[in-house]
């Protein structure tokens, strides 16, 4: 059977390896079969370059119902550990993923390992050298002259034998002897040239205490590991593309009848992220982070400490895709990917970060009110924030200043009538009045403001820590070091700043360690680890896309962006109660209908109170979208991208974007780009994707004809499966993708042969 390669080019969306694994799979390969592993080394914390890697090989067997192995490379006892292995175990679980069978180790095959050894040195395929480290380096040669044989590669069997023997008696000293692959000393590729095979160290292995003094080098553990499991396609970065030569030589020197191949794919690299596990354990050792799970690191433990989903890191693998160059990924797209994936699961709260007294002179004294939609207490002194507040407003300014009238959230417009300032000049408080008509919309007399600003009441609010973060280094690279420079000089040293003093809505006091929140206008907050009952701490997962409390107002783009919000999230700041009074029986039935479809109480009472709304989502259901991803379509995201004068969207538009997005067809990330379009051209959601080729063929309709075909083709295949081979699904199905040119999506497609079948 001929070696598929990879194709030439490799369109947009698709994946190459997937590629190659559905074509083995449809040349049967490996009986049909698909077996991956991911095989970390113990001797660090996973970061999100593994979870890439983790998503690829999980994901990949997945698709094909094949399996992954989890096997922990540890064949380097003095840096690996057991609190490494079983962080490395919990983060592959957070991740979604669990391993076929018992985690398998390299250690485990230490026994098996050295049997092939000596077969090798019986077959003349390896001796024992005693050149030091700095003579072997010297007998390589390099890139450019051929290498010179070792003076002992012509030790006789018997002596490899006996010297080998011997050094895994433990007769001598670290690095004194060393096994090596006889090969070729003038080969081109440098990795060919005698490998070292097996090493002497005198350590103390995590699993098999002082069993071992002699330790297999990674290229000869790793391939013959993946044979041992019957890895069918072994994943690997592009650093290990000149060890597949070696990894091929040992697997046909040991006699493997179906060899495992190794396929290499791009690492993941982050703008302004640092990835060496070395270097990440070196911000750790030298404290200049808070441990493995500080916020600020790329680890799996930081990310979820900041916040992060797992899902959120799966979306983001899947988008960013696997790619056979090295490259640089912006971290903004994580950025994104992160919001995208918190946006319609995280509450909102209020929170105030550098507070600023706000004293409502009209309001009486004793007074408190408690508005929609959380109980929200309303009293006569708040916090709002500092930076809402500008003593002399520079042009286009949008929020509060001396004269100024503004629109406190779910509350009342209030408006500034005296600033009040410390000996030294410092804004002590504000002095406000509040129109109480005001309660829960616009002025009775159709008055508006230009800006909404988030609040909470002074005697009411929880006092809190509140730490935001930005990135870790200064440069884009910090792989990447100037002469005369080292690494840690790109640290930034703005990277973390804490907020003792912050200000939540009480509804937070107690707030769940890992739970996470959208503080309005500020962005996504976790609860930290170290929240206490009523002392809340919290990180920022990411800030909202439109920082609205740093960029400078005033710019069109900025005055847009602030209108999509309000028109977002309009002000219901009337009480739940008092609405639900208002609402006709009719209203109420459909309310309480909603509300059991799952949505919100905002969206749901938003809908029937609104026919027009009400008539879209309506359509949008019957599109084929849930009501839930209906409600978020036509309520948040439209009024978020809508402009005046632009055509109208319909329910059924909109419901076929929300219906792509619940079918996983389309991310996210896509359906906005996609309603976006929508809204400029009036183009239907389905000739978008189709024109920027973000569809995945999935459909019966789409897909059925090609599944006809390929079980056309294949009559003794098909009454295989009828009489019980249940594997050669995954046969049909690498078939059905190959003709559908990479474009289906294998869950559907298998679903589909399934019911033809
Ligand atoms: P080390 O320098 O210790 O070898 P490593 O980051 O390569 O560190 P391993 O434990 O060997 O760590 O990696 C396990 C698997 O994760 C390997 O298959 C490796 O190729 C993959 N991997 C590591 N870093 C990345 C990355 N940045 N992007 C994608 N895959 C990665
Ligand atoms: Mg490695």
């Amino acid at each position: 059977m001929s070696d598929p390669k990879p194709p030439a080019s490799v369109s947009a969306g698709s994946n190459f390896i997937r590629e190659i694994v559905a074509a083995d799979v449809a040349a049967n390969k490996h009986h049909g079969r698909v077996a991956t592993r991911f095989p970390p080394e113990p001797n660090g914390y996973l970061h999100i370059g593994h979870a890439k890697s983790i998503c690829l090989n999980f994901g990949l067997a997945q698709e094909f119902g094949g399996v992954t192995n989890l096997r922990f490379d540890d064949t380097n006892p003095t840096t690996e550990s057991e609190e490494y292995a079983q962080s490395i175990r919990e983060a592959v679980q957070w991740l979604g993923f669990q391993w076929s069978g018992e985690v398998r180790n390299a250690s485990d095959y230490f026994e098996q390992l050295y049997a092939w050894a000596i077969q090798l040195i019986k077959q003349g395929d390896a001796y024992v050298c005693s050149l030091n480290e700095t003579e072997m380096r010297e007998y390589r040669g390099t890139v450019m002259e051929a290498g010179r044989l070792s003076p002992y590669a012509s030790r006789t069997v018997e002596e490899n034998l006996d010297l080998f023997a011997r050094m895994k008696a433990g007769e001598f000293k670290d690095s004194e002897h060393t096994l090596r692959a006889r090969i070729d000393m003038a080969n081109a590729n440098m990795k060919m040239r005698d490998p070292p095979i097996y090493r002497i160290r005198h350590a103390h292995h995590y699993r098999r205490g002082n069993d071992w003094v002699i330790y297999p080098l990674y290229d000869y553990a790793h391939c013959l590991s993946d044979a041992i499991e019957e890895i069918t396609h072994s994943i690997c970065t592009l650093e290990f593309e000149n060890n597949r030569e070696i990894y091929d030589w040992l697997i046909g020197k040991v006699g493997f009848k179906m060899p495992p191949h190794q396929f290499e794919f791009a690492r993941l690299n982050l703008t302004y992220t640092m990835m060496s596990k070395r270097k990440l354990n070196a911000l750790v050792q030298e404290k200049k982070v808070a441990g493995w799970d500080d916020p600020r690191l790329p680890t799996i433990l930081g990310m979820r400490r900041r916040g992060v989903t797992a899902q959120a890191l799966k979306n983001f693998c899947e988008e960013i895709g696997v790619a056979k160059a090295n490259s640089l990924i912006d971290v903004q797209r994580l950025d994104a990917a992160i919001r995208d994936d918190l946006e319609p699961s995280a509450p909102r709260a209020m929170a105030v970060l550098n507070p600023l007294t706000v004293v409502i002179d009209n309001y009486p004294e004793a007074q408190i009110e408690t508005l929609e939609p959380r109980a929200l207490p309303f009293s006569r002194k708040l916090f709002i924030e500092r930076d809402d507040f500008a003593e002399v407003a520079p042009e286009g300014w949008k929020r509060l200043a001396p004269g100024v009238e503004i629109r406190l959230r779910h509350a009342y417009f209030i408006k500034c009538v005296e600033v009040k300032k410390d000996a030294s000049g410092e804004i002590t408080a504000l002095h406000c009045t509040y129109d109480p008509a005001t309660r829960g919309g616009d002025g009775p007399d159709g008055r508006k403001v230009k800006g909404t600003l988030h609040w909470v009441s002074a005697e009411h609010a929880v006092d809190a820590k509140v730490r935001l973060y930005d990135h870790l280094f200064t440069v884009e690279q910090p792989d990447v070091v100037e002469e005369g420079k080292d690494w840690r000089d790109y640290l930034n040293p703005k990277s973390l700043t804490e907020i003792s003093g912050a200000k939540l809505e009480p509804s937070l006091a107690n707030v769940t360690t890992g739970r996470t929140f959208q503080f309005e206008r500020l962005g996504f907050f976790c609860a930290d680890r170290e929240s206490a009952a009523g002392k809340p701490v919290f990180n920022r997962t990411v800030a909202l896309r439109d920082n609205f409390a740093k960029k400078v107002e005033g710019s069109d783009a900025q005055a847009a962006a602030a209108k999509r919000a309000e028109k977002k999230s309009p002000s219901i700041a009337v009480s739940y109660e008092d609405r639900l009074g208002k609402l006709s029986s009719e209203q109420r039935a459909q309310l309480e209908l909603l509300e059991k479809q799952g949505l919100s109480r905002d969206d749901a009472l938003a809908l029937s109170t609104d026919p027009a709304s009400h008539k879209l989502f309506g359509e949008a259901v019957a599109a084929g979208a849930s009501a839930k991803s209906a409600a978020r379509w036509l309520l948040s995201e439209l009024p978020r991208v809508q402009q005046e004068g632009a055509p109208a969207i319909s329910g059924r538009g909109l419901g076929e974007l929300a219906a792509m997005v619940d079918a996983g067809k389309l991310s996210g990330t896509s359906a906005k780009e996609v309603l976006e379009e929508m809204v400029r051209s009036g183009k239907s959601a389905s000739s978008i994707v189709e024109a920027k080729g973000l569809r995945q063929m999935s459909g019966a309709d789409a897909l059925g004809p090609l599944v006809d075909e390929v079980l056309g083709k294949h009559p003794d295949e098909v009454a295989r499966y009828k009489a019980g081979n249940k594997n050669l699904i995954g046969f049909f199905t690498g078939l059905v993708i190959k003709a559908a040119k990479g474009q289906a999506d294998a869950k559907a497609v298998r679903e589909l042969l399934v019911t033809k079948l």
